[in-house]
């Protein structure tokens, strides 16, 4: 398939490149470097930088078959702050995408949605008939364009897939998360094994869960990666589909330590701060919409091995 990888010279997007161009397919990333490395785009791709609201000109070039959606600004914090730039770029800049495919004639779409869209959750695992009640300004914008999309297939027949990603690490191709401004548990964990920071700072062991620390779901990137080659050709036009992606197995954030310990040999000296503004106690997927429909189960189900295949791109 002729296929147009929108934000892939960041993290997930420069995977997913990686395994489409393995799988036989012609690929062009569209990315415009405010998070990304031109140095991650697989070298079998084309390469155009250019941000969502200029993207007609490449769609009416490429005249792609379909679309992969990554590109979007994604930190919790910065979202409550400048939730104008979230709006701006996650909002309009899917908007802008979506008419230059409809220009293009090209209706087929699969978009990084997150867990995010559910806020504080009722129930774990968490399935996608879930109440969406997002708590912070990244979530909100992610469940617009998830509406957006259902709209799009109604109306304009598009062809849509929502994965919504729980917490997403690892490494596959050799590439790994490399952010300016990292958040993120494990890489930061590592970030100390590595001798970059003095220490990880736990925020909160207040908890209502067994340690005190929160429980996320972690996911292998190239098992990520998997479904969406998977979701790829799956829905009709007229049809968006929702899946939830994760592991379905919960790690505390004191396991997650534990492990990157294991792994690296290094004790991880751990500071105990104050909880993170919007941070819920747990956050666990129930897949069993995409296990049912199309086949996918997680191959890296084992922490310390998604840790490992992280930590061997920095050691
Ligand atoms: N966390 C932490 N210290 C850090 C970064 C994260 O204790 O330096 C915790 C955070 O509060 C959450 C979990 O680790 O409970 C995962 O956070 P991350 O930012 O990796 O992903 P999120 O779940 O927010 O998408």
């Amino acid at each position: 398939m002729r296929v147009l990888v929108a934000g892939g010279a960041g993290y997930i997007g420069s995977v997913v490149t990686a395994a489409l161009l393995q799988g036989g397919h012609e690929v062009t990333v569209l990315d415009d470097l405010s998070t990304g490395h031109a140095d991650a785009v697989a070298s079998g791709a084309r390469f155009v930088q250019a941000s969502l609201h200029d993207s007609g000109p490449v769609l009416a070039e490429v005249r792609p078959e379909a679309v992969l959606h990554f590109a979007a600004k994604s930190l919790v914090g910065a979202s409550q702050q400048t939730p104008e730039e979230y709006w701006h770029v996650n909002v309009g800049g899917s908007l802008a995408l979506l008419e230059a495919m409809r220009a293009a004639d090209c209706r087929r779409i699969v978009f990084s949605s997150t867990a995010a869209t559910y806020g504080e959750p009722e129930q774990v695992p968490i399935r996608e008939d879930a109440p969406t009640r997002p708590t912070n300004t990244y979530g909100a914008t992610k469940l617009a364009v998830d509406a957006m999309l259902t709209s799009y297939a109604v109306a304009h027949d598009f062809a849509a897939v929502s994965l919504r990603y729980f917490n997403v690490a690892g490494a596959a191709y050799g590439l790994g998360e490399r952010h300016t401004t990292e958040t993120h548990l494990i890489p930061i964990a590592l970030q100390v094994a590595a001798g970059k920071r003095e220490h990880l700072t736990v925020y909160g062991e207040d908890y209502p869960t067994p340690d005190g620390t929160c429980i996320r779901d972690y996911i292998h990137v190239e098992d990520l990666s998997d479904a969406h080659l998977l979701a790829l050709p799956a829905p009709a036009a007229g049809e968006h589909r929702i899946y939830n992606l994760g592991n379905g197995t919960g790690f505390s954030v004191q396991e997650v330590v534990d492990a990157v310990r294991q792994v690296t040999g290094h004790p991880i000296p751990v500071e105990v701060g104050p909880r993170r503004a919007g941070d819920p106690a747990q956050l666990v997927a129930s897949s069993d919409r995409i296990r049912g429909d199309l086949g996918w189960a997680p191959k890296h189900t084992d922490l310390a091995g998604i840790v490992g295949d992280a930590w061997s791109l920095i050691s």
